[in-house]
């Protein structure tokens, strides 16, 4: 019989007569109205584990989703893989802090050289080797397998300047949700997260740039011509460890998709962080449903 039980730091706060929320998280916690002497009790002994079968199944269902139990979340962090496409500093930071938070598979990808671009974050004896085989020496010396065989729950891109369509198209043909991180010259613009067929993807976004930003189209040429140097570390570490909450985040506190929030990007740099939200274009045709 399957046993089941809260994860350790879980609260349960009775808010007011019959209602019970479970979970601190504005996204991932559970409010159970109408609860009885029963459903409280219950919820109590799931703190130390009980039987599956003595917990009501919607309300099982609704913590499973929640990504409130143990078992759930283990179960799902033991196989999660993610992809990182692009290794400057802010993908190869990425990287490694997936690896320090027990991500289990990590596939990073980026044919470019260790050089001076990526200097103080590869070491001097990895000079002129290919950035990912140097990077998967340093993640399988932790215990993180690469397979690239394996498909990713999410993969991360980082560009320089502007988004490469040509990864993110593939992507979206093979439904894999990723999340798109673009370095601009004092900034770092990091989302959508896109998950295919479901929220806005990258032609969401530059349709609905054409449309706001005048002479976008020229501007994004001109920004291609010169992409931008690499990050200061300062951006390069809040950017990686945001990008890096994001998807931690996602992948253990709720293990369906459709649940993440994934309409927001976010701007990071000179002026703070600024949130930005996004739509399904209504031209774009890459949902059915519009967010
Ligand atoms: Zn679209």
């Amino acid at each position: 019989m399957t046993s089941v039980r809260l994860r350790a730091g879980v609260p349960l706060a009775r808010l007011e007569e019959g209602i019970v929320q479970v979970g601190s998280g504005a996204t991932h916690s559970v409010l159970i109205t109408n609860a009885t002497d029963k459903d409280i009790e219950c919820l109590e002994l799931l703190r130390h584990g009980i039987h599956a079968h003595e917990v009501d199944s919607s309300l099982l269902e609704a913590l499973k989703d929640a990504g409130l139990l143990e078992e759930s979340a283990k179960i799902w962090q033991q196989y999660l893989c993610v992809r990182i496409v692009g290794l400057g500093r802010i993908g190869t930071l990425i990287a490694r802090t997936l690896a320090d938070d027990g991500v289990p598979y990590i596939d990073v990808r980026d044919g470019r050289p260790v050089d001076a671009a990526v200097e103080g974050i590869y070491g001097e004896e990895e000079k002129g080797m290919r950035r990912d085989v140097a990077l998967r020496q340093w993640l399988t010396d932790r215990g993180v397998h690469w397979s690239r065989g394996r498909m990713p729950h999410v993969a991360i891109t980082v560009d320089e300047g502007v988004q490469d369509w040509g990864t993110a198209s593939n992507l979206l043909y093979q439904d894999i949700p990723h999340l798109p991180i673009v370095t601009e010259d004092r900034e770092v613009s990091i989302g959508p997260l896109s998950i295919p067929g479901a929220t806005p993807c990258f032609q969401c976004v530059e349709r609905s740039r054409l449309e706001a930003v005048p002479g976008w189209k020229y501007l994004r040429e001109a920004i291609a011509q010169e992409p931008p140097a690499e990050p200061t570390w300062g951006l390069a570490h809040t950017s990686a460890g945001i990008a890096a909450n994001i998807i931690f985040t996602l992948l253990t506190c709720g293990s369906k998709p459709e649940q993440w929030p994934a309409t927001q990007s976010w701007l990071v740099g000179t002026a703070g962080m600024h949130l930005l939200e996004w739509t399904v274009h209504p031209e774009c045709g890459c949902s059915t449903s519009a967010v």
